[in-house]
């Protein structure tokens, strides 16, 4: 849900500089002579990219006759991102472009590691190509398997291409309960096609985005409940509001469509959050402990 600059280095940095640390002369040559094909194949991803049609590059088998997919992973693996090796600062470039290493596809988690936005095991040619590589945390990475897109809609976003705009698409909706209720919904922007639209809704659905915020709303409540209750208790309603205001407008400056600022937006938005739901964060259903029924008898 991060827009991320392009990588500044290309598969020929990636696969020349991997090349170099193979020390199996055939494999080595092997790689340096299919440059041509990768680089044919990282043109087409180039120009497909960013008007969102990735769907449409057909998968492959192998890169070159002496490289097949399997080897392909074998050389990413054992060669491009193993530790010491002459590739591996260009992996951790790659890897550590987020700001706070924050993982781009979900916003909230830390990168762990690096996903084939196209996986590697049915797009060889794209194996090494930087603009394929992102960033990610391992829940995003595992929940995106090896799946493909099959047409324009199914396609998660593209932290290198998918620019959702600045415009208010997140929303958080505060339910009157005790403890309150948070949801999140998109709210789709005006400059949004319906494949767009689409696609920020697979993405939210593949990556557990409404769940994992669900949770951290949950949490960021439970931090904040005295500090409200203090507030609520000098400056009533008003001053709830005035603060909740305030912090949304420090995490809008940020990031206008975080969960925190679709959060905080919601509080502030809410007549019954700011009048009375602050003061009710902290209470939580009773549970009775196993054995408590039967003293209560
Ligand atoms: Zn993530």
């Amino acid at each position: 849900m991060k827009r991320l600059d392009l990588p500044p280095i290309q598969a020929s940095d990636t696969v020349l500089t991997c090349a170099s640390g193979i020390t199996i002369v055939d494999r080595a040559q092997a790689l340096v002579d299919a440059l041509p094909t990768i680089q044919q194949s990282e043109a087409e991803y180039l120009e497909l990219g960013p008007t969102g049609q990735l769907y449409r590059i057909a998968p492959s088998d192998s890169v070159t006759p002496a490289i097949n997919a399997n080897l392909m992973g074998i050389i990413y693996k054992s060669h491009f991102a193993r530790q010491g090796s002459p590739s591996r600062p260009l992996y951790d470039q790659i890897k550590m472009a987020p700001e706070f290493g924050a993982c781009p596809l979900c916003g909230q988690r830390i990168v762990a590691t690096i996903d084939h936005y196209l996986p590697q095991t049915r797009f060889p040619t794209l194996n090494l190509t930087p603009v394929n590589l992102i960033p990610a945390c391992s829940d995003c990475n595992k929940r995106k398997l090896a799946s493909a897109p099959t047409n324009a809609e199914s396609q998660t976003l593209h932290p290198y291409f998918d620019n959702l705009s600045d415009e208010r698409w997140l929303v958080a909706e505060i339910q009157p309960s005790a403890p309150p209720t948070v949801s999140f919904t998109i709210r789709p922007a005006g400059a949004w096609d319906a494949v767009l639209t689409a696609r920020v809704r697979n993405h939210f659905q593949v990556m557990g985005l409404e769940e994992l915020y669900v949770a951290q709303a949950a949490s960021e409540l439970a931090d904040i409940s005295y500090a409200l209750e203090e507030i609520g208790a000098a400056g009533g309603a008003e001053g709830i509001r005035a603060h909740l205001s305030g912090q949304f407008r420090s995490r809008h400056a940020r990031d206008p469509n975080s969960w925190k600022t679709a959060l905080y937006e919601g509080l502030r938005d809410s007549d019954w959050f700011c009048a009375e739901g602050y003061s009710q964060i902290r209470n939580r259903p009773q549970v009775n402990a196993p054995g408590e029924a039967l003293h209560a008898v």
